[in-house]
């Protein structure tokens, strides 16, 4: 998907935006939202080139904190919003933002479906194990057992094993970075905005107020980077069990990665060939007519 390129670039002083962030000290979202701001400068994407859509959550509360052309939906909702504006404008980089909460429960069917779709967009998980926008709710991803506002016995439900659950869908991109790690959020979401078609963004990051089990220091210490240990990406038996398996050692870095296969505005049949885009194509059209045979 061409990507249009400034001659001189932008700068990360181009994403900024007056709206001050009212996240809690200490939480994960700035090092996404830096992150992703240093992604978009390096690949050279102004923020008028761009579409960055968020989902409601406390990740979604950054929407104004920056430039660009942004959307912020219904919980849930975010992706049916994000691959319609991509497959109605190819030309737009569109990465949707979404937290573990409604990710993972209320929009698990857009996620799957979005998967197997093979939308050519960037889906960035905003993972801090609770719900923090309610007040520290238990998420389908926070640990069995554990005490949580809304269930001070301990979460009763099994935990869902996210990144099994993904691979099961058989993605063609999935990394997972450290929210903490700049360097690496930045990394990772260039490999993820340049990739063919659907890249699923797994990025851990605290929640001081609510999370009290996954905490920034605990992520520093289990956090490894594959490609440090010759960890090869075209590998999807290795790459799910390295993802997986976060018992001792949480495994990041592009984990897994194919483009070899079609993404879905390459198979839609009435597109191909066409060198202009759905919105381009938008023209006047008189509906006089129709509306009498309505009325
Ligand atoms: Fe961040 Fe948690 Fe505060 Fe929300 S409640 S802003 S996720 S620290
Ligand atoms: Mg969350």
């Amino acid at each position: 998907m061409a990507i249009k390129l400034d001659a001189t670039g932008p700068m990360m002083k181009d994403y900024h935006s007056d709206n001050r962030c009212t996240w809690c000290d200490g939480c994960g979202n700035y090092g996404i939202w830096t992150g992703v701001k240093s992604a978009l400068t390096e690949l050279k994407i102004a923020p008028d080139q761009c579409l960055l859509c968020f989902d409601v959550g406390c990740h979604g509360n950054g929407s104004d904190k920056l430039k660009g052309y942004r959307f912020h939906g219904l919980h849930g909702r975010v992706l049916p919003f994000a691959a319609g504006a991509k497959i109605a404008n190819p030309k737009l980089p569109v990465i949707a933002f979404g937290g573990d909460g409604a990710s993972f429960s209320e929009g698990i069917g857009h996620l799957v479906h979005a998967v197997r779709s093979h939308y050519p967009i960037t889906f960035v998980l905003h993972n801090n194990g609770n719900y923090g926008l309610t007040t520290g709710q238990s998420s389908s991803l926070t640990p069995q057992g554990q005490p949580m506002n809304t269930a001070p016995n301990g979460m009763p439900e099994m935990t869902l094993n996210s990144m099994d659950f993904i691979f099961s869908l058989e993605p063609t991109f999935v990394a997972r970075a450290f929210s903490g790690d700049i360097k690496q959020v930045t990394a990772v979401l260039k490999e993820a905005i340049r990739h063919r078609g659907f890249a699923f963004v797994d990025i851990l990051q605290a929640c001081p107020t609510y999370n009290k089990f996954a905490t920034h220091t605990m992520l520093m210490e289990k956090y490894y980077k594959v490609e440090d240990e010759g960890h090869d990406p075209t590998d999807f038996k290795k790459a799910r069990a390295l993802a997986i398996d976060t018992s001792k050692r949480i495994a990041t870095g592009i984990l897994y990665r194919t483009e070899n296969v079609p993404n879905f505005y390459e198979r839609l049949v009435p597109r191909q060939g066409k060198t202009t885009t759905a919105v381009e194509e938008v023209e006047k059209f008189d509906v006089t007519e129709l509306m009498k045979e309505l009325l």
